[in-house]
């Protein structure tokens, strides 16, 4: 049977991260390949709690069809907290709760992207978000990551020559780079979208995941009326709750609304009142406090662990937040080659490839730190490390 699909399957690829995790679960693997929290960390027993409050004292409402926006009370909280956290004035009808923050980045491209729109973003990229919008057919402009952030110079550029209609980046903590966009990049960053027409597409999905260095202002707070913000209560709670949110000024919020409702009519109500109720309960700050301690950990043990065992010759980048680091291999080195030398002793990494729209990031690789025990680090960047030598040696 011959199938024939809409042009745009053909021009997404399929996410590479979701098809290696496949092979890099079984047991014997030790995998710094996928974006995993740390399961120890999740409040199962507090969830649990949560969740039989609600369906013992709220079930009815908790099972009926809700709003397209989503629970108030979720809403109002979000709001406070960016009040709270970054000195923010969000209205919660400006926030709408989404299913996981990864349906924020599939409404902005059903709102914003046409086939053939503009659309920049970071290089390298987060991966998902290249996939999302890639189902609307955009034309990808790129702006390279410096250590500093998004290179202004090269954003002037692409703002003022191709008027893209969005620039979409992660200012904290980036997926996969790690970097953080410096203040002095902030103001530089805000600045130039000022004067442009493209709006900005802020997802903070690592935003409360920092560990040290200073708290920095959220790009939305320089330009209010400018920015689509997404944040997630996946890296805080758990992902498996599927809970992300939008904030977005009221005209972009209609059209929002509208994509949404078309989409899956509201996200899931259960979930968003045991979260509600969760955060009512229990201390928030506290819970993040015991991801950041554990994290922070984990990073050090593997930059430690990679100063021992990898050649001096791969670069690695030292986040502040976050679950990943960056590291780069010398010029042709091939990341791509390393993966399948490294699976053959039982060790995943992912490939930079897929995180750039233009080829190119052949010789770079994201290793997750957040999901292993200090043995598995230790004993896997070890295994990494003489992967490493040996192929660098040939
Ligand atoms: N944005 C970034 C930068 C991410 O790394 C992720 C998760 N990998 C997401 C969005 C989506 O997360 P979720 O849908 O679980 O909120």
């Amino acid at each position: 049977m011959q199938y024939t699909f809409a042009s745009r399957m053909g021009k997404t690829p399929r996410s590479f991260i979701r098809e290696i995790l496949k092979v890099t679960e079984r047991p014997e693997v030790i995998s710094f390949a996928g974006g995993l929290p740390n399961p120890a960390l999740f409040p199962v027993e507090r969830l649990a709690e949560s969740a039989r409050a609600v369906i013992t004292g709220e079930g009815s409402a908790a099972l009926q069809y809700a709003t397209t926006e989503g629970y108030l009370p979720l809403r109002e909280w979000i709001a406070e907290r960016y009040k709270i956290r970054l000195g923010m004035d969000v209205s919660p009808d400006e926030i709408l709760i989404t299913n996981g923050s990864q349906q924020c980045l599939d409404l902005i491209g059903k709102v914003f992207i046409d086939p053939g729109s503009r659309v920049a973003i970071e290089r390298p990229g987060y991966l998902g978000a290249i996939q999302a919008f890639s189902l609307y057919e955009p034309e990808f402009m790129n702006v390279p990551l410096t250590s500093e952030g998004p290179d202004p110079t090269v954003l002037n550029s692409v703002l003022s020559e191709g008027n893209p209609r969005i620039f979409y980046g992660v200012p904290n903590s980036q997926n996969p780079s790690g970097i953080t966009w410096s203040l002095e990049n902030r103001c530089r960053v805000a600045k130039i979208i000022q004067r442009s027409e493209t709006i900005l597409v802020e997802d903070d999905a690592y935003g409360e995941l920092r560990f040290c260095g200073d708290q920095m202002p959220a790009m939305r707070s320089f330009l209010p009326d400018k920015t689509v913000m997404t944040g997630s209560f996946s890296k805080i709670i758990a992902p498996g709750m599927r809970m992300g949110w939008v904030c977005a000024p009221y005209e972009i919020m209609e059209q929002i609304v509208t994509a949404k409702q078309g989409t899956d009519l509201h996200s899931n109500i259960l979930s968003q009142r045991i979260i509600s109720r969760f955060l009512a309960d229990y201390s928030i700050d506290e819970h993040i406090r015991a991801i950041t301690d554990a994290y922070a950990h984990q990073r050090d043990c593997m930059l430690a662990a990679i100063n021992e065992h990898f050649p001096k010759e791969v670069t690695c980048t030292s986040p502040d937040g976050g679950m990943f680091l960056w590291a780069t291999l010398p010029d042709g080195f091939s990341s791509t080659e390393l993966f399948n030398r490294a699976l053959a002793e039982n060790v995943a990494i992912l490939p930079g490839v897929p995180f750039y729209t233009d080829g190119g990031g052949e010789s770079t690789m994201r290793l997750n730190f957040s999901n292993a025990s200090d043995e598995r680090i230790w004993e896997g960047i070890a295994r990494l490390g003489s992967v490493l030598h040996q192929y660098m040696q040939t």
